[in-house]
């Protein structure tokens, strides 16, 4: 354990002076802690967390500058330009460097001046280090993304392995790692490469609750993808495809329908790589769509949205994918649009890449073992939120993520899910585990194909069993059945369908299953779900929030640097709900420090001031629109639900809690009475519910949640009630 007595104050108010943050989250303090004791350490933070500050800010406090090991010259880049705009100096050697820039960089390292020294892997052997070394006495090593070392991670970079012979190479040096990726093994192999000394783990919570998980199957790309698009209109997004054509398919007809994107592939020059990527980091494009190429080196922060149009290869891509959005910790959404057909594509790319590369025997079991957990995952009826979080090993506390399409109740329950798996497990039985998905559907739906003409499949008692039920759901619920493991696929090329033992079980009756559908919902109200959620945080004046985007755009053109080094869209929101009228009102907003408030601080001040007197102006109302107020908000609430808007639309559309909204839903109801409530609670439930309280003939949550196994919310029970209660009332 590090010193107890460890005093952090000067640390913390090096933190406050340069970065204007009121504290250190709790697992940055134990974090740097290690480094200040010089204890080598592993840090494992979700993307967003925070990991840069363990580092940085120990080597502005300390008596001898850090050397950062980073992947990428762009992470280095901007890293280098964000330190240097919150007043702390920070170099970089690296291969991209002129001869000019080098010569600037020695003679700042020669004076002793640089807090931060970022160097790349490949560079920590040579004699660029050993000099730095000798400069400066430094002792402490940061290295960044450090899964890279390790086989185990998703992004393995040979050269990291050089970082292995730091111990070695500088005797007394402590070393610490810090990376997003969160499985134990390679958390352990990070240690074990890097040959720490009795290293420190500190492991953050992998949950990231600004994030709203969606998967849904693919039906639709082109309209699935835009009605995400219109949920977050000007914002960052990016759309992951499998494959080179389709990002160029997609891009060109977003393109034409005026939608501002570029496309981002390995197939593409360095140049218009390049291109795209300065494209999306300037803000001169919203949305990039593009392989998985793009994402490293990214840093940009306010990605309101990620698509996955394809699956992504593994659990640990997919995390690492989606993390990519909401890093400055404000509500953003990832959805995952699948189809079973990705698992053949992907399946294919594996097998040949292993070939190409004559990867080990063992890359390709544990490549597919991991798209079948991954597959697993995607098909899953488990809250997003708590099986990600539990595929890293961490507990989730929470019953309902309120941030997932199963938690959002975006999705139904099916009714006797049990009974209509067992249909499809038998018909699997009776074609006798010969045929794919594509003959089961039409077995099952009673059509007459070819293939059931020659099998005389039409004879047998499973045909037009589930006539009634669409080919997309069949589909989808028989996917469902393989990610519960209730159903199992051949490793074949064209792969049948076969039974496991968990399939004879749910056949006898010895073990239930879950299937869940989602109601199809109309565009428009689908694009008004949480539109405003994800623009509009709750006292934040939208008007004036926009005002300073452009204001902010304006100044990183000016200066060649990104919009989010100058302020990070959380501090301009904090601004806009703030609204400072001097500049020591400016340096309380979190994120303001010493150095960007004498070099922006007056800059957005006027913006704002201006901003407030036009409101002042005759032609104006006295002031600005104020921050809605609960009455406001409660209007608005019955409004929507007069129009039968769903509670998470509610929510995003007043920013009020669920549970202020289900108080609200039950008065409403009361006092409307409204014919049906089946927006709210499946007539399934609601018969449930209503039976159960006839049953116990009391009113009681609990005692109506236990008798129903605990299979309905209370928030439901709570709506029933009220909904028996008026239309008793009325009957009357
Ligand atoms: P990571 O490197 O883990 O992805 P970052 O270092 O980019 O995370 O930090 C994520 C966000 O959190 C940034 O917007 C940063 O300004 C903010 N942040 C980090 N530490 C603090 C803190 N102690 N207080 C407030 N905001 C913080």
């Amino acid at each position: 354990m590090p010193p107890v007595s460890l005093d952090m104050a000067p640390l913390l108010a090096v933190v406050a002076q340069y970065w204007g943050f009121p504290g250190l989250r709790p697992l940055q303090d134990r974090a740097i802690r290690a480094v200040l004791a010089r204890r080598d350490s592993v840090v494992v933070l979700p993307t967003g967390g925070g990991k840069s500050l363990c580092y940085q800010a120990p080597a502005v406090a300390g008596q001898e500058p850090t050397i950062v090991v980073s992947p990428l010259i762009a992470l280095m880049k901007d890293q280098v330009d964000g330190l240097t705009r919150n007043g702390i100096c920070a170099i970089r050697f690296d291969s991209s460097q002129t001869p000019q820039e080098r010569a600037a960089t020695d003679q700042i390292l020669a004076r002793g001046a640089a807090r931060l020294i970022f160097v790349s892997p490949e560079r920590i052997a040579t004699n660029d280090v050993h000099r730095i070394v000798r400069a400066t006495n430094c002792r402490t090593f940061a290295i960044d993304e450090a899964h890279c070392i390790s086989h185990w991670g998703h992004d393995f970079r040979p050269e990291y392995r050089q970082l292995g012979r730091l111990k070695e190479l500088f005797p007394g040096a402590n070393v610490h790692a810090y990376t997003a990726t969160a499985t134990p093994q390679v958390r352990e192999d990070i240690a074990r490469q890097l040959n720490l000394d009795n290293p420190e783990f500190h492991v953050g919570n992998f949950d990231r609750p600004n994030l709203t998980y969606r998967i849904i199957p693919r039906t639709d790309l082109g309209s699935q993808v835009r009605e995400v698009m219109a949920r977050h209109r000007n914002q960052g997004g990016i759309i992951y495809c499998l494959r080179r054509k389709d990002v160029d398919d997609l891009a060109a007809s977003l393109q034409r329908d005026g939608y501002r994107v570029a496309a981002y592939h390995a197939g593409m020059s360095a140049a218009a790589r390049g291109q795209a990527q300065d494209a999306f980091v300037s803000e001169a494009v919203d949305v990039v769509v593009a392989t998985v190429a793009f994402g490293m080196g990214i840093d940009r922060p306010d990605v309101r949205f990620v698509v996955h149009a394809a699956l992504p290869k593994s659990i640990e891509h997919y995390q690492q994918e989606t993390g990519r959005a909401g890093r400055d910790g404000l509500p953003s959404e990832c959805v995952l649009l699948y189809s079973g057909a990705d698992v053949m594509v992907l399946r294919s790319i594996i097998e040949k890449s292993a070939l190409e590369n004559g990867a080990d025997p063992t890359y390709v079991t544990t490549a597919l073992a991991q798209l079948n957990q991954l597959t697993s995952y995607a098909r899953g009826a488990v809250c997003r939120h708590r099986a990600l979080v539990q595929h890293f090993g961490q507990e989730y506390d929470r019953d309902d993520c309120a941030a997932c399409d199963l938690c959002l109740k975006e999705t139904l329950e099916v009714p006797d899910s049990t009974i209509i798996a067992q249909k499809i497990l038998s018909c699997v039985a009776r074609v006798q585990e010969r045929f794919g998905i594509g003959h089961i559907l039409s077995v099952l739906r009673g059509e007459n194909t070819e293939m059931v003409r020659k099998y005389r499949h039409d004879q047998l008692s499973t045909f037009r069993l589930l006539s009634d039920i669409s080919k997309t759901d069949l589909r989808d619920w028989v996917y469902q059945l393989l990610g519960q493991d209730a159903l199992s696929q051949s490793d074949e090329e064209f792969p049948v369908l076969r039974l496991n033992a968990t399939s004879w079980q749910v056949m006898k009756g010895e073990r239930s299953v879950r299937l869940i559908s989602r109601p199809k919902r109309s565009r428009k109200k689908s694009e008004r779900a949480a539109s405003t959620h994800y623009a509009a945080a709750e006292g934040v004046d939208t008007g004036l929030f926009e005002r300073l985007r452009g204001l902010r755009r304006e100044c990183a053109q000016e200066q060649k640097v990104p919009p989010y080094i100058i302020f990070s869209d959380a501090v301009l929101q904090q601004m806009a709900r703030l609204r400072p009228r001097d500049l020591r009102a400016m340096r309380q907003v979190p994120g303001v420090g010493d150095a960007k408030l004498s070099a922006y601080g007056a800059l957005f001040l006027q913006a704002i001031t201006e901003y407030l007197q036009e409101y002042a102006e005759p032609d104006h109302p006295a002031s600005p629109p104020p921050p809605p107020s609960r009455s406001d908000r409660k209007r608005l609430a019955h409004k929507l639900f007069h129009t039968g808007t769903a509670i998470p639309d509610v929510m995003g559309e007043t920013g009020l809690a669920r549970s202020t909204i289900v108080e609200y839903l039950t008065e409403w109801i009361q006092q409307e009475a409204p014919a049906s409530v089946a927006t709210w609670v499946s007539d399934e439930i609601y018969v449930e519910v209503a039976a159960a309280a006839r049953e116990l003939g009391d009113a009681k949550l609990k005692p109506i949640c236990d008798l129903l196994n605990q299979q309905v919310s209370y928030d439901q029970i709570r709506i029933v009630l009220a909904h028996l209660k008026a239309t008793n009332a009325r009957s009357r």
